[in-house]
Parts: C-alpha cells; sequence; structure tokens
C-alpha cells in the first residue's frame, strides 16, 4: 500500500487525514495517509525517514516547514517556484523529489465553483505572506486585468510584485491604497492575511470594501469570519471563506500523487460541522 502523510508542528489540527482518507474512498484508491509532528529542527531527517520507506510516495507539508520544503526537493514546480514554498512533495518514479504548492489551484477552483469570473476582473490581494505568493502565479493564469498587492510591510508586497513579474501586477501599502478609493474599486478582494485568525481587520477603508462584487477570506471559522461579517455589514453580496480552498489545495495533492482529481462533494458540509 503507497505511504502518505502530512508534516506540521503542531500538527494535531491538520484536517488532512479525514480529508485524503475521504478522497481515497471516493476515488477507490487504496492508500494510507498519517500526520507526522517533526520537531523544528529535525525536519528534514523527519522527511528522509519517511522518504526510506519506497512505499512513500508523497507528502504534504504545512507551518513551519513550507520553506525548508522548498530547499529539500530536487526540483520547483513554477508556482513553487513563485511561493518559495512547498506544500506538496511528490516521489517521482526515476526516485527524485519534485516540491509544488498546490494552495493556488485550492483558491481558483473555490472561486469558479462560487462562480466567480476572474477573466478581466480587478483584484485586490491583502497579504503577502506564504498564502499570497502561493496564488499570485495562479489567479494571473486566469487572466485577471490588473492584481493589486497590499501588504502592512510594504516592502514584502513589493518584493512579490517584483517575482510575479507581470505588468498587470502592482503592490501599495494600505495607506495609499485608502487614499484614493475613486481609483481602487475591485471586483474581487481576497484577504490572505492572518488577521481573522485574531479576531482583527486589515485596515483597508470601508469605502473600498463596499465597491467589491466578492470578498473572499481564506481563513475559516465556525461562523462568518470578522472580514467576512464586515463586508456582509457593508453590502457586499458574494462571501466566501477558505474551506474550498482547503479542500481544492487537498485534492490537488492528491491528483498529483495518484493522477486522479476527487470532488470532495460531502466533504464541506462534513468538515464545516466539525469546525
Ligand atoms: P504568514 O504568516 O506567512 O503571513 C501573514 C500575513 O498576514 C502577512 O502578510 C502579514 O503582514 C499579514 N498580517 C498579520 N497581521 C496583520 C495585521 N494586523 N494587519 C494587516 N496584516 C496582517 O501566513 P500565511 O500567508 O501562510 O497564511 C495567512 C492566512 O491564510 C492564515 O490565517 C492561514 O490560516 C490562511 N491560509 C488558508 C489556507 C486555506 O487553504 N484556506 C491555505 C493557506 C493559508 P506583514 O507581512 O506585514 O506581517
Amino acid at each position: 500500500m503507497d505511504h502518505y502523510a502530512v508534516f506540521g508542528n503542531p500538527i494535531a489540527q491538520s484536517k488532512s487525514p479525514i480529508i485524503h482518507q475521504a478522497f481515497a474512498k471516493e476515488t477507490n484508491q487504496q492508500l494510507s495517509y498519517s500526520a507526522i509532528l517533526a520537531a523544528e529542527q529535525d525536519f528534514t531527517d523527519a522527511l528522509e525517514h519517511f522518504f526510506s520507506d519506497p512505499h512513500a510516495k508523497g507528502c504534504n507539508v504545512t507551518m513551519p516547514f513550507k520553506q525548508q520544503a522548498a530547499k529539500w526537493v530536487d526540483e520547483l514546480s513554477p508556482a513553487a517556484l513563485i511561493a518559495g514554498a512547498v506544500n506538496t512533495i511528490i516521489r517521482q518514479a526515476d526516485g527524485r523529489f519534485i516540491g509544488d504548492t498546490t494552495d493556488g489551484v485550492g483558491l481558483v477552483t473555490d472561486l469558479l465553483a462560487h462562480g466567480v469570473d476572474l477573466n478581466n476582473s480587478h483584484i485586490l490581494l491583502l497579504g503577502a505572506g506564504g498564502a499570497a505568493r502561493s496564488v499570485v502565479g495562479d489567479l494571473l493564469q486566469h487572466h485577471p486585468k490588473s492584481l493589486v498587492i497590499c501588504n502592512r510591510s510594504v516592502d514584502k508586497a513589493d518584493t512579490l510584485a517584483q517575482i510575479a513579474n507581470d505588468r498587470r501586477v502592482k503592490s501599495t501599502s494600505y495607506e495609499q491604497l485608502n487614499s484614493d478609493p475613486q481609483n481602487n474599486k475591485f471586483d474581487l478582494i481576497i484577504n490572505s492575511t492572518s488577521t481573522s485568525l485574531s479576531g482583527q481587520l486589515p485596515a483597508i477603508s470601508e469605502s473600498i470594501i463596499q465597491h467589491a462584487h466578492c470578498v473572499y477570506d481564506m481563513v475559516y471559522q465556525n461562523e462568518p469570519t470578522i472580514f467576512l461579517q464586515k463586508a456582509k455589514q457593508l453590502g457586499v453580496q458574494h462571501t466566501i471563506d477558505g474551506l474550498g480552498m482547503l479542500i481544492g489545495q487537498a485534492a490537488q495533492s492528491f491528483y498529483l500523487w495518484r493522477g486522479v482529481k476527487p470532488k470532495g462533494v460531502d466533504l464541506l458540509t462534513a468538515l464545516r460541522v466539525e469546525l
């Protein structure tokens, strides 16, 4: 039987084992998937131990090991190159290891499933951390007209825009963004900051939020996040949290390993009940 796992620290909260076991059932695949707690300084040893078993065909990597994983693999996908981080490792038949990041596919799949049209759209991406870096390449592949990256530490937004190296991408600060709401109207606002986890709001002005057609928060909780609640109060019709993205990124990992893409139809409801 082929083995898969997710490495992280902490790891007990990870939904990946439930998700991948459900995918295996849905697609009639025989595999095992476990959660492995790695000590911060021993991550690569833990990876090598895992892959010393020839039945170990791939793994997921979560916080805080995504950057280390990018350095460990033999080759990076284009998306992982932009992200400088890896959430999926695939063992090739020739023994080499490819690192990929599937967050972007997960996000775009979820947006499209919710009927959000990215073609010719104006997108505002709040945040320039690991999650933002992982989704820029996939967003650009879906032909938006513009992608503005806004971050509290503006130098990180600038760096991400430079790495993206695409004339549609611009970086900005909250001050700059808020100072000109007339010229900063967006079809889609994606919150990739961790603010909702701590019950905070990013410093974006209400007038910019209220013009958006759709507001997406990568964080998911057992109730709408504070950012989505704010958007709703301001009259935004379409608000979506990141639970679908979580399932979408896992489905893409599964596809990279097994060559079959699960739908995960009932998973969204099952996972939401457990939040
Ligand atoms: P990072 O720690 O790499 O980045 C955090 C980002 O949040 C940075 O841009 C940081 O800005 C910003 N930030 C934090 N606090 C504030 C604040 N008070 N005001 C404004 N900006 C703030 O985290 P990740 O990018 O890896 O993850 C971000 C979020 O996305 C997490 O909450 C995570 O749960 C979620 N996520 C969801 C996924 C899903 O599948 N649904 C997948 C991946 C992530 P600065 O640079 O200035 O510090």
